[in-house]
């Protein structure tokens, strides 16, 4: 699909359709990798996440979308975008920032995990070759979300690590044009590409997925401390943080887990980092379980607020009074919001009216 095909399909709101014409070719989204070292025998590894994959010759590494050729790595994914939605950005969830607005919001295919509740299984557990995508380069990224009257980029709905170099120039070429940047990520990084990667981004939202190892290995085919080290680098960075744990009933809903995840948060990053607990819904691999029961997250919600974080929503339950804002001071309710809509917002500089104590984010 060519790019004029592909951005006269974009209607405004919601999904994009993807008409693939087929007449993409692997070498036209090829670059040169940026984390790699060479190893003997045209072996490479790979220095990008915490996997660390050594990829032999003509061999792709765990995330299917980088390959190695005659000892050189290189990614498959640059520009070749198979999602492009104009979405608000409380669908990401980002509640602290610029709120009612709208982020142009791009993935490719791949993840450099494999978690069994993926919600976008369809693109982030395939090869690039596999779903029909749409030759959409940075510099036209930053064009069409102008285009749209978006105020930010997003890098989402797969694994944006793994099309690292088309989330960096996108961001890049992003602030050529005003629009910020926003990665909704596993957290499943190294520092060095992290540490590159931070000035170049306005928030971040990690999906911490539980806190034991073992979900992580057994669910996700991860391990839980990189992305402990990866969110405490971001807020060292001083780069806008909220995190997302979605609660799959009987696996990481247990009060105690809750309990040292919020502790976690409290401790290592600080009270006003937002922490989204969401509700699961059977998906992918996991068909087996049912709906977080309301009453699970609610406690969730009771747990976290008792450790001591000022700013707890659950997420995929709207209506409940669970996603507002009120300011940790005094009380006040300062956002009120509905799904993704906001229906109010009465704060006043990025403070709140009524005690004037200052409300973290970034709000213009
Ligand atoms: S980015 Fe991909 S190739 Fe590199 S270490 Fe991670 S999974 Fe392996």
């Amino acid at each position: 699909m060519n790019r004029r095909c592909f951005l006269s399909s974009l209607a405004g709101f919601g999904a994009v359709p993807l008409l693939g014409t087929g007449d993409d070719t692997d070498a036209q989204f090829t670059r040169r990798a940026k984390y790699w070292k060479p190893l003997e025998d045209k072996r490479i590894a790979c220095t990008l996440c915490p996997r660390a994959c050594e990829v032999a010759d003509r061999e792709r590494g765990y995330c299917g979308v980088r390959e190695n050729v005659e000892g050189v790595y290189s990614t498959l994914v640059y520009g070749r975008a198979v999602a492009a939605h104009v979405d608000p950005i409380e669908k990401k969830p980002l509640f602290h920032f610029l709120p009612a607005t709208t982020a142009f919001s791009i993935a490719t295919t791949g993840c450099n995990m494999e978690c069994k509740f993926c919600q976008n299984w369809d693109i982030s557990q395939f090869r690039p070759e596999q779903v029909k995508s749409a030759d959409l380069l940075p510099a036209a990224v930053a064009a069409t979300a102008k285009d749209r009257s978006c105020a930010s980029i997003a890098y989402t709905y797969s694994e944006p690590v793994i099309f690292y170099e088309y989330m960096l120039d996108s961001a890049i070429e992003g602030r050529t044009r005003g629009l910020r940047s926003v990665m909704i990520s596993n957290g499943y990084i190294l520092k060095e590409p992290l540490m590159e990667l931070l000035p170049r981004l306005d928030a971040v939202k990690v999906d911490l997925k539980a806190f034991t190892d073992t979900f992580y290995r057994e669910l996700c085919a991860g391990t839980l401390q990189p992305v402990l080290d990866a969110l405490r680098w971001i807020k060292e960075q001083g780069t806008w943080l909220e995190i997302v744990d979605l609660i799959l009933p009987g696996q990481n809903d247990a009060e105690g887990e809750i309990r040292a995840l919020s502790q976690w948060v409290v401790r290592e990053l600080g009270p006003e980092v937002p922490v989204h607990f969401s509700q699961f819904h059977p998906t992918y691999r996991i068909t087996n379980l049912p709906r977080t029961p309301v009453s699970t997250l609610e406690r969730c919600y009771r747990v976290a607020k008792e450790t001591g974080l000022h700013f707890v929503y659950l997420g995929n339950v709207p209506g409940l009074g669970y996603e507002d804002t009120s300011c940790p001071g005094c009380g006040a309710t300062l956002i009120r919001r509905m799904g993704f809509t906001i229906l109010s917002n009465t704060l006043k500089g990025g403070a709140c009216p009524s005690c004037g104590r200052t409300i973290p984010g970034v709000w213009s």
